[in-house]
């Protein structure tokens, strides 16, 4: 193997910067009623606010729930970006480019517990776990192409190709970057989709390499706003 080729299997998602609380589903909500008066009014009575935190998300009153904001650096492979990418409302992206800097060998691979042999029909595919020898194979046939392709991608800017033609033989596999932020309710509508859990009203069948990415946001969303996901949760996972 070349010896800058890096292979990985994880998915990064760091949380860089948040502001988000159940307060502020609260006060955002009881501006209703109470009107400039309603920030103060957070703290009085909590486990009537909670209650309200219930009420609006099993009613799908959901603007209350985009009064607050979390930044996420997400370092994943490309395929994983086409997907995510498509969530547009309530989110904002900046992704690192391929024309203004050279992109990393970093690729992608599956690690032993990503399970390979896909079974059944469109929409109802299973994933069967195939033993280590089928994940061998693929992890060597991917680094052959790996190999292959940033060899091409260094040739052409060796030979003075612009990065943004050269890039054009990169894999989707490549790992890129980006910033993505959203605010609670654009989460929770790309949590329902982008997880396959029990108890979902509409249960989703994403990619498991989106999914490893949306469990960690959905990690981080549990404890910046922990009413409002178990909100969220025993609602069947239902955006508001
Ligand atoms: C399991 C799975 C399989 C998929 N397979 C495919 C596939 O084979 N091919 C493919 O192309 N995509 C596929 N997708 C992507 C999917 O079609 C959506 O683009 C993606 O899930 C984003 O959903 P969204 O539009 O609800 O999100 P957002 O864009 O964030 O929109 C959120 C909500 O806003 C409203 N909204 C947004 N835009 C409009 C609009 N223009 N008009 C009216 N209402 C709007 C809708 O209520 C929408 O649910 C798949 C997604 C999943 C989860």
């Amino acid at each position: 193997m070349s010896s800058d080729l890096v292979l990985r299997s994880d998915m990064g998602v760091e949380l860089v910067k948040a502001s988000a609380g159940d307060a502020d589903v609260v006060w955002s909500a009881r501006v209703s009623t109470q009107g400039e008066a309603s920030l103060e009014a957070v703290a009085a009575d909590p486990e009537r606010s909670a209650g309200l935190i219930r009420y609006l998300l099993t009613n799908r009153h959901g603007t209350p729930f985009e009064h607050n904001s979390m930044t996420f650096l997400v370092t994943a492979p490309i395929f994983v970006f086409r997907e995510f990418q498509r969530h547009r409302i309530g989110w904002s992206y900046n992704e690192e480019s391929g024309r203004y800097r050279e992109l990393q060998p970093v690729f992608y691979v599956p690690g032993p517990d990503r399970k390979l042999r896909q079974e059944g029909k469109p929409g109802h595919y299973e994933f069967v776990d195939a033993g280590p020898d089928l994940t061998a194979q693929a992890v060597e046939a991917s680094t052959r192409a790996y190999l292959a392709a940033h060899e091409a991608y260094r040739e052409m800017l060796d030979a003075g190709v612009a990065r943004e033609v050269a890039r054009t033989v990169l894999p989707v596999g490549t790992y890129s970057s980006m910033y993505a932020t959203c605010n609670a309710r654009s989460l929770m509508s790309f949590l329902s989709l982008r997880t396959q859990a029990e108890g979902s009203t509409f249960p989703s069948f994403p990619q498991r390499e989106i999914e490893m990415v949306a469990e960690q946001m959905e990690s981080h969303l549990a404890r910046l706003m922990p009413i409002t996901y178990a909100a969220f949760v025993a609602a069947g996972r239902v955006s508001p």
